[in-house]
């Protein structure tokens, strides 16, 4: 199949001008202006008043749907590939949240591939909040180095009243296990934290930062605008280099207790200095929104989708006015980089055709190309979808 994208206003993240994009198979073989449209191309897509940018990674997917905590019942249901191509996401890291026993990671493999034969592209992170870690192999190293959709560890519970309380020692091994894999293996090999509300939120990673030779690119805390203090602390491990995931899904019960708007927080962070490389931004899409009262009562839930992602790219652009290059950045170029996706994150010639099209005054989503595939066009599904 060979394809081409006419007159596109090209952000790959970085901004190329107005572009034709020639899609060979899954790839992009060619970024040229006006590139010869008498060929006998499958498709010409004419882009004329549109902007092009690359698929969105997003790097925190409970894919395989969380455990409720309210009981059975609440539950949430797993990803629909629809919502992901309709929020312009063509890239996902899996992971498992609360639950690591009703929801087990053989069903979570299954689902994984199910997203990829679906056309997009999958990949998850082994064991959940809990520690000692559940693996499918029988070890962390065994899953990194023998499974090929798994990529690291995650997301493992710190400084939250449903983690396991892991100590310093307990991490630091577990992320020097993670690295080796990795580098044998040739993925990212990092370890994913999920952050609670607890005061001693990021520590014992800016402790493993600085009293250890284990790259940041190995830990990687989330949910760090969940609350100001954590925020703060977040501030200080990524001007020494650590890597910051904000959390894009949000409820406003959430806000009121101090979390902070995915967008808000990565402005704050650029103010003081963070560079743009050390931070993404992921939905947790899927993952069950808890909200409990002073007494840890449960008040409500509900439950994320990956739509959240572009929306505060779009508050970055909309109501920060922060470059389109630079807000795309944390859903493309950076996540791709730091958890080692081959082929993903930018356009350019020879990565994968991951390519979203959308309106440049509104920024509405209107086309998406995953791996080549049309999945969108003009805001219809055109991708054959899983049964669930
Ligand atoms: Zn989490």
């Amino acid at each position: 199949m060979i394809s081409l994208l006419k007159n596109v206003e090209l952000y790959a993240p970085d901004y190329l001008g107005q572009q034709d994009i020639l899609i060979a198979g899954h790839c992009i073989a060619m970024i040229a202006k006006d590139i010869d449209t008498s060929l006998p191309y499958t498709e010409v897509i004419d882009g004329q008043g549109k902007i092009a940018f690359p698929g969105l990674v997003d790097n925190h997917v409970i894919v395989q749907g969380g455990g409720g905590e309210s009981g059975f019942t609440s539950r949430t249901p797993e990803l629909k590939v629809e919502d992901a191509i309709r929020g312009g996401v063509t890239s996902l890291v899996g992971v498992r949240g609360t639950d690591g026993m009703a929801r087990d990671l053989r069903s979570m493999l299954a689902k994984v591939k199910s997203i990829n034969e679906s056309g997009l592209s999958c990949w998850m992170l082994t064991g959940s909040y809990q520690m000692p870690v559940k693996t499918l192999a029988g070890s962390i190293s065994d899953d990194i180095m023998f499974i090929e959709e798994i990529i690291g560890v995650g997301e493992i519970a710190i400084s939250d009243h449903r983690s396991s309380h892991p100590s310093y020692k307990e991490l630091v091994s577990m992320v020097a296990e993670c690295r080796v894999a990795g580098m044998l293996s040739g993925k990212a090999g990092l370890v994913k934290f999920h952050l609670g509300d607890d005061p001693e939120g990021i520590s014992m990673l800016l402790e493993m930062l600085r009293n250890t030779s284990l790259p940041s690119l190995h830990f990687l805390p989330t949910h760090i605008n969940r609350n100001p203090g954590l925020l703060k602390q977040g501030i200080e491990f990524a001007k020494e280099g650590g890597i910051l995931d904000f959390t894009t899904s949000s409820v406003p019960i959430f806000l009121e207790q101090g979390s902070a708007l995915a967008s808000d927080a990565l402005i704050k962070c650029l103010e003081a200095g963070v560079p743009l490389q050390n931070m993404t931004f992921s939905s947790d899409g899927q993952g069950s929104l808890p909200a409990f009262d002073e007494e840890g009562h449960l008040l409500g839930l509900s439950y994320s989708t990956p739509r959240s992602l572009f929306q505060e790219i779009v508050a970055l652009v909309k109501q920060h006015q922060l470059p389109m290059e630079k807000a795309l950045a944390v859903a493309t170029s950076n996540p791709a980089n730091i958890y080692k996706l081959k082929g993903k994150g930018r356009v350019a010639q020879g990565m994968d055709a991951d390519i979203v099209l959308a309106s440049p005054e509104d920024l509405t989503i209107t086309d998406v190309i995953a791996k080549g595939k049309i999945m969108l066009r003009n805001g219809e599904i055109k991708a054959e979808l899983p049964l669930s």
